[in-house]
C-alpha cells in the first residue's frame, strides 16, 4: 500500500500550503484574539473550492474525496486550527450527511451551496446532558399531522458553525418515537437558519479555536416540513455513527496538521534562538525532542491515510478511523506541549503560533469523541464486549 500523494494530490497540497502562508497566517493571529470568525478567509477557502473538495461536480463539488479533504485539512492545521475546524465541521459535519442520506431533493436545494461556501453546515448532536452517550438525546421530534411539520423542542451545546451570518443550516438529531423495547427512535432533521423558535446563542468563551464559532442552539417548537427528514425515520444513530467514523479521518488529519506545525515552527526558532552562545538547536535535548515531534507527525499521517485509503476501497475503517484520532490528537498534545517548551517565554506569548497551536490542540482529544470513546471503540472492534 503506498501512502505517498498522486500528482494531483501533490498539486492540492502545495496549493493550499501556499494559501495557508499567504492569506491565513498573516491574518488569523489578529481574528484569534478578537475571537472574531474570519469571513474574509473562509470566503476565499470556498473559492478555491475546499467546502467542496470530496463532493461530486453535479452537486457544485470538486470530485475529489476524503483523502483530498484530509490533505487540504492537514496543510490549513499547519498554519492554523480554526480555519481548519470550519473546514472540517463544514464539510464532515455540515454537507456530508445531507450527501450520504438526502434525498435528491435535498441535495439539489443545499449542497451546491455548501460546496462554495456560499452558506456553511452545521452538525447538532451533542446536548448539555451529555456528548459522549448520543444514544441518550433528549431533543424531541414530533410529527404534526395536521400541518405535515415537525414539531422541534430541545438544547444542542457546542455545535461548531451554527451562528455564523453564513449558517444556512443545522442538522438535528432529536427523538422521533421509541422501539417496542422503550428504547429510542432517533432521527436527522434539517432545520434550516433563521426558522421561528429557533434560537443561537452568542459564542462560547473559549480556551482555542477562537477564530471558530461554536454556540449553544435552542428549539421552542421549532417547525420544519416533514420533507426535512434526513434519511429513514429512526435511523439517525446509525446515520451519525458513519458521520463521526468518516469525521474521525478528518479530524486526524488536522490534529497531524498542527503536530506538524509544531515542527515547523520549532525547526526554525532552534535556529533562530540563541542561549550560551550557539543556537539552541546545537544542543541534542532540543534536537532529540524536535526528532520525537517529527516521528510522531509521520506517524500520524500514515494513520489517517490508512483510515481513509480503507473508507474510499469500501472496507471497513472504523477501528482505524479510531486509532488515527486517538493516536493524532494524542501527539498533537504532546507537540503542541514541546514546541511551546522549545520556546522559552515566546511560546507563551499569544504572538507566536505555537501559543495557539498550544491552546488549540487539547480540543482534539475531546470533539468527535473523546479519547475515551476512542479506545471503546478499538476495544469493541477487538472482540472486548461491555
Ligand atoms: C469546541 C467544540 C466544538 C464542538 N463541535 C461540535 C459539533 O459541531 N457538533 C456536536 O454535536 N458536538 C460538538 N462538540 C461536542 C463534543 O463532541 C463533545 O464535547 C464530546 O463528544 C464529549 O462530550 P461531553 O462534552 O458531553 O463529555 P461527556 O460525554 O460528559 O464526558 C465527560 C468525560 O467522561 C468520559 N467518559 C464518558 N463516558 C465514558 C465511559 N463510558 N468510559 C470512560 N470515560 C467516559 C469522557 O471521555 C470525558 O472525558 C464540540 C465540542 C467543543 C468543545
Amino acid at each position: 500500500m503506498d501512502h505517498r500523494l498522486s500528482p494531483e494530490l501533490e498539486e492540492l497540497r502545495r496549493t493550499v500550503e501556499e494559501f495557508a502562508h499567504e492569506v491565513v497566517a498573516p491574518k488569523i493571529g489578529d481574528y484569534y484574539e478578537r475571537h472574531e470568525f474570519p469571513y474574509e478567509i473562509v470566503r476565499e477557502m470556498g473559492k478555491m473550492g475546499l467546502f467542496g473538495l470530496p463532493f461530486p461536480e453535479e452537486y457544485g463539488g470538486m470530485g475529489g474525496d476524503y483523502l483530498a479533504l484530509g490533505v487540504a485539512l492537514e496543510e490549513l492545521a499547519r498554519v492554523d486550527s480554526s480555519v481548519a475546524i470550519t473546514l472540517e465541521a463544514g464539510v464532515s459535519l455540515g454537507a456530508m450527511p445531507i450527501h450520504l442520506f438526502g434525498t435528491e431533493e435535498q441535495k439539489r436545494a443545499w449542497l451546491p451551496r455548501l460546496c462554495t461556501g456560499e452558506i456553511l453546515g452545521a452538525f447538532g448532536l451533542t446536548e448539555p446532558g451529555g456528548g459522549s452517550d448520543a444514544g441518550a438525546t433528549r431533543t424531541t421530534a414530533r410529527l404534526d399531522p395536521e400541518t405535515d411539520e415537525w414539531v422541534i423542542n430541545g438544547t444542542k451545546c457546542f455545535i461548531t458553525n451554527s451562528g455564523t451570518d453564513i449558517t444556512g443550516l443545522v442538522t438535528v438529531t432529536a427523538v422521533t418515537g421509541r422501539k417496542p423495547d422503550g428504547g429510542p427512535r432517533i432521527s436527522a432533521i434539517i432545520v434550516p437558519s433563521g426558522t421561528p423558535g429557533f434560537t443561537v446563542a452568542a459564542p462560547y468563551s473559549k480556551v482555542g479555536w477562537n477564530a471558530s464559532d461554536t454556540r449553544e442552539l435552542s428549539f421552542d417548537d421549532v417547525r420544519v416540513p416533514a420533507a426535512n427528514l434526513l434519511g429513514e425515520e429512526g435511523r439517525g444513530y446509525a446515520q451519525f455513527l458513519r458521520i463521526l467514523d468518516e469525521g474521525r479521518i478528518a479530524i486526524a488529519a488536522l490534529a497531524t496538521g498542527l503536530a506538524q506545525g509544531c515542527v515547523d515552527e520549532s525547526l526554525k526558532y532552534a535556529k533562530e534562538r540563541h542561549a550560551f552562545g550557539r543556537p539552541i538547536g546545537a544542543n541534542q535535548a532540543i534536537q532529540f525532542k524536535i526528532a520525537d515531534m517529527e516521528m510522531k507527525a509521520h506517524t500520524a499521517r500514515l494513520a489517517w491515510r490508512d483510515a481513509a485509503s480503507r473508507l474510499l476501497a469500501g472496507e471497513p475503517f472504523k477501528k482505524e478511523a479510531a486509532l488515527a484520532k486517538l493516536y493524532s490528537s494524542t501527539i498533537a498534545v504532546d507537540n503542541a506541549r514541546d514546541a511551546t517548551q522549545i520556546h522559552g517565554g515566546y511560546g507563551f506569548m499569544n504572538e507566536y503560533p505555537v501559543a495557539r497551536m498550544w491552546r488549540d490542540s487539547k480540543i482534539l482529544e475531546i470533539g468527535e469523541g473523546t479519547s475515551e470513546v476512542q479506545r471503546m471503540l478499538i476495544a469493541r472492534e477487538l472482540g472486548l464486549a461491555g
